[in-house]
């Protein structure tokens, strides 16, 4: 198991954000969460990179316990994280934007590189000189995926990848997160069913802060009931 979440409960001052969450992955699997708004997504994120600390429960990361250890460490232990809001560095071009966030672990042979970037996505490449923040909404996305890959993560967390963003864009991310399931751990949240049943094998379902269904993206597809009960239906 490379993260096993127990039983987490993480505040907003006296707000019971998250009110018993326990999940886990296996290396290599592609997870969703989903939910609608508000239901306890990107606080899961939060609490597991160290961004929203839990207050009870425990975080285990490659069998160490993580809870409540700073999301720089969680960084450089290997979980990326890219945000719901992207956090593209305005005033900096798209190669500053990934040089900034290159890190190697020690003992860890780089597979990504500015110029394997460029190279496997070279819409980032032509724009390599421009201000990030005046990329389009999926070109950001591109970019801030791009950047989570400089520090070389084992367990990528994605919060809410397709926001905002056109359909042909959303075809775009999920052959990427395709891409990357192939080498790394993927945990995403979405609002809707159809992208996590092309794109994870798993899914959990949230409201209000708790877990409330768990199952295969093919067992979710055909149960229209969990659907409506939990989730924006298109
Ligand atoms: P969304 O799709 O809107 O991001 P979500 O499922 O990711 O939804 P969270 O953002 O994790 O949900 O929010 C869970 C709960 O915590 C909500 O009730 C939300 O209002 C509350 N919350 C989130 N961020 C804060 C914050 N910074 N301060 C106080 N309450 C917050």
């Amino acid at each position: 198991m490379i993260l096993e979440v127990d039983n987490i409960h993480t505040y907003y001052g006296e707000s019971h954000a998250l009110q018993g969450i326990s999940l886990n992955l296996e290396e290599g699997e592609t997870v969703c969460l989903l939910g609608r708004n508000g239901a306890g997504k990107s606080t899961t994120l939060r609490s597991i990179i160290g961004l929203s600390a839990p207050r009870r429960g425990r975080v285990t990361f490659k069998g160490r316990d993580i809870t409540g250890q700073p999301a720089y460490r969680n960084a450089r232990a290997g979980i990326g994280l890219v945000p719901e809001d992207r956090r593209i560095f305005p005033g900096l071009s798209v190669r500053e934007n990934l040089e900034i966030a290159e890190y190697s672990r020690p003992g860890v042979t780089r597979q990504w590189t500015i110029e394997r970037i460029f190279d496997e996505y070279p819409m980032l490449g032509e724009l390599a000189g421009q201000d990030g923040s005046t990329l389009s909404g999926g070109q950001q996305q591109m970019l801030a995926v791009a950047r989570s890959l400089m520090s070389e993560p084992l367990l990528l967390l994605l919060d809410e990848p397709n926001e905002g963003l056109a359909p042909v864009i959303v075809k775009q991310i999920g052959a990427l997160i395709d891409q990357l399931s192939r080498t790394t751990t993927i945990l995403f949240t979405d609002q809707s069913v159809h992208f996590a049943l092309k794109h994870a094998q798993r899914a959990y379902i949230l409201e209000k802060g708790m877990i409330v269904h768990e199952a295969s993206s093919q067992a979710l597809i055909n149960d229209i009931e969990t659907q409506h009960r939990y989730l924006s239906v298109a």
